[in-house]
């Protein structure tokens, strides 16, 4: 149990905010943790509610999607995690959610557009929809097939996974990811966050243009850039 003992408390954290910041009901999501000199992450249990949680309780799984350490089952969603560890460098978090803003984006099908500065603070592009996934995939290895419609999608647009980090899966919801299982979870906050004011946003205007280009360099720019001068 030492081993693992970072990664355990760091899953353990970032999926009880979860209910905290009002992105789950119930069971639902999962967040975990990797351990990349160990070539592991800690994820939630499949299935347990968020009050009977304990770091013990996560489940230890390699980049293939093996239990290396663990009684309960590790969650539905683990092969995605497994195969996006595998794939993409340098992310430590990831976090699914069916958080009902951007849940219902990826249910339309649709990226998030670009619509204002709170959207640019963070990204620069519209918040990625991967096409629902075809039938051949869903009917094979689902969960780990569902790892690779998200790692496509992104090579199909040229996006950095370290640039972008989050995406609606067509049909589903989203996945968010970063260095940090704490950075992840932000993300998922934020992408419900900018989710809501886009359908928002389009419900008032349905011709409300994207944000002009000026102020997504200069939004994106004060928190990001070299030269930024965002917080203290
Ligand atoms: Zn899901």
């Amino acid at each position: 149990m030492t081993d693992y003992k970072i990664i355990r408390e760091t899953a353990y954290e970032a999926n009880m905010e979860l209910p905290r910041l009002g992105l789950v009901l119930f069971t639902f999501g999962n967040v975990s943790a990797a351990d990349r000199d160990k070539g592991v992450f800690a994820i939630k249990p499949s299935g347990v509610p968020y009050k009977d949680l304990t770091p013990e309780k996560m489940v230890i799984v390699d980049f293939d999607g093996n239990v290396v350490e663990g009684t309960l089952r590790p969650s539905s969603d683990t092969k995605t995690h497994a195969v996006l560890y595998k794939h993409w460098d340098g992310i430590n978090g990831i976090v699914h959610t069916h958080s009902t803003y951007a849940t219902s984006w990826a249910q339309a099908q649709a990226d998030i557009p670009i619509f204002g500065t709170t959207h640019a603070d963070h990204l620069t592009v519209d918040i990625p929809c991967a096409p629902a996934m075809s039938d051949e995939m869903i009917n094979g290895d689902y969960e780990y097939e569902t790892g690779f419609q998200i790692i496509n999608h992104f090579n199909k647009l040229g996006y950095d996974h370290h640039e972008v980090e989050m995406i609606l899966v067509g049909n589903h919801a989203p996945f968010t990811w970063a260095k940090t299982a704490e950075k992840a979870v932000f993300n998922s906050a934020v992408l419900e966050t900018v989710a809501h004011m886009a359908l928002l946003t389009q419900q008032i205007n349905r011709q409300s243009p994207k944000l002009k280009a000026a102020l997504i360099k200069k939004h994106f720019e004060r928190k990001h850039g070299p030269d930024s001068y965002y917080g203290q």
